[in-house]
C-alpha cells in the first residue's frame, strides 16, 4: 500500500536535471537503480532527464518529500525496493546521463 511507505527529502546536486530546483527534486516520485550496487557511485538516478534550453519543469518549488522505488536492494535503507530513508542525497553535477549521478546516501549492509 502506497501510503505504508515513508517519503524522503531529496537534496540534490545535479542542477541540470529537467526536475532540479535549488538543489531540490520537483519530480513527483524517483527511481533509483543499482541492482547489484555495493558502493554509492554504481547506484544512479534513473529519473534524470537533461535539461534543455527553455525546458525546465514548470513546477517552481521542490517537493518536500518524494517517493523513492529503489533497485539498491544491498544498502540498508531499502526496504522492498523502496527508500526508507528520511533524507537522501544525490549527486551528479554535470551529468549528461543517469548513470552520471549516484546516490550519495547508499550505505552498503553486510
Ligand atoms: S539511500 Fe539506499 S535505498 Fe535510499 S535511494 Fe539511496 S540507495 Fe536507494
Amino acid at each position: 500500500m502506497k501510503g505504508d511507505y515513508v517519503m524522503s527529502k531529496i537534496s540534490c546536486t545535479v542542477t541540470n536535471c529537467f526536475y532540479n530546483r535549488t538543489n531540490g527534486c520537483t519530480a513527483p516520485a524517483i527511481k533509483v537503480d543499482g541492482k547489484k550496487a555495493f558502493e554509492s557511485r554504481t547506484t544512479n538516478c534513473d529519473t534524470f532527464i537533461q535539461q534543455k534550453p527553455g525546458m525546465m519543469s514548470s513546477v517552481d518549488k521542490p517537493r518536500q518529500r518524494t517517493e523513492i522505488s529503489c533497485a539498491a536492494t544491498n544498502c540498508v535503507y531499502n526496504k522492498e525496493k523502496r527508500c526508507d530513508a528520511s533524507d537522501i542525497l544525490v549527486n551528479g553535477k554535470n551529468a549528461k546521463g543517469p548513470v552520471e549521478t549516484c546516490c550519495s546516501t547508499f550505505k552498503f549492509h553486510d
